[in-house]
């Protein structure tokens, strides 16, 4: 029990500021794990996000750098060129790194810098007020498609896990979600072994992680799980992708 439930070393004992039913909370506790698991705490570098999470560093125990809006790999590939022997992480929603960030997100991975993305796709901008984000999925409606998204006017959601694995320089890339405990630990071990990668040299390993923001979905907690499971993972399908 104590094994299960302990907070891990890496993260710290503070209150959160996301909203209830949130998934940044999940994430942030299974890289946490992770850090403490691979005995990485030393030695890791974590670059924040501009959105919900842009204060991800102050509920990890460890060093962390923030970014401007979309930026997070162009600092993490400064940061891992400067300082290879540290294992660097970008941790970026749909907003920071599919939209704003789309530039430096293809071309940092088409250079096959050897770093560690973790990518939340809540399909919605959660921090700016619950716009449309480029993995809105169609029909989902937001307060910029209040009649839902539409093919015609706004494109189709962006599968950028599917656009990074068709580059050669591209490793890793795989997508899991946090709608069930069974699926958090797929996340965990998607997780872990795209920090294990950089720590041996493979180069560019991403996770994509389904993730749920019942407040500008509109959903209850729950809702909001079973949404990812039943409507969600059919746009964006779970799995490894390379
Ligand atoms: S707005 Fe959405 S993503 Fe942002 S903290 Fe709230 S639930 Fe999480």
């Amino acid at each position: 029990m104590e094994k299960t439930f302990k907070k891990p070393q890496s993260l710290r004992d503070i209150s959160t500021h996301y909203c209830p039913g949130c998934g940044h909370g999940i994430a942030h506790r299974l890289i946490a794990e992770v850090v403490d698991e691979l005995e990485i705490r030393e030695r890791v570098i974590g670059v924040a996000p501009v959105g919900c999470a842009v204060i991800a560093y102050d509920y990890w125990d460890f060093d962390c750098s923030e970014a401007a809006h979309g930026r997070a790999l162009a600092v993490a590939t400064g940061i891992k060129r400067v300082r290879p022997q540290n294992i660097i992480f970008t941790y970026q929603g749909d907003g920071d790194l599919a939209a704003i960030g789309t530039n430096e997100t293809i071309h940092a991975a088409n250079r096959g810098e050897n770093v560690t993305v973790i990518f939340i796709n809540n399909a919605i901008y959660g921090m700016t007020g619950g716009q449309m984000a480029p993995t809105t999925l169609l029909a989902q409606k937001t307060v910029t498609s209040p009649e839902g998204r539409q093919e015609r006017l706004h494109g189709y959601p962006l599968k950028i896990s599917e656009i990074l694995a068709s580059l050669r320089a591209v490793k890793y890339v795989e997508r899991v979600s946090l709608d069930s405990p069974k699926e958090i630990i797929e996340a965990k071990k998607a997780v872990k072994l795209a920090f294990q990668n950089q720590i041996d040299n493979i180069g560019f390993s991403l996770v994509e992680i389904l993730s749920p923001c019942p407040t500008y979905w509109d959903m209850s907690p729950k809702e909001a799980m079973d949404w990812i499971r039943d409507v969600m993972a059919k746009e964006f399908p779970l799995g490894r992708i390379k």
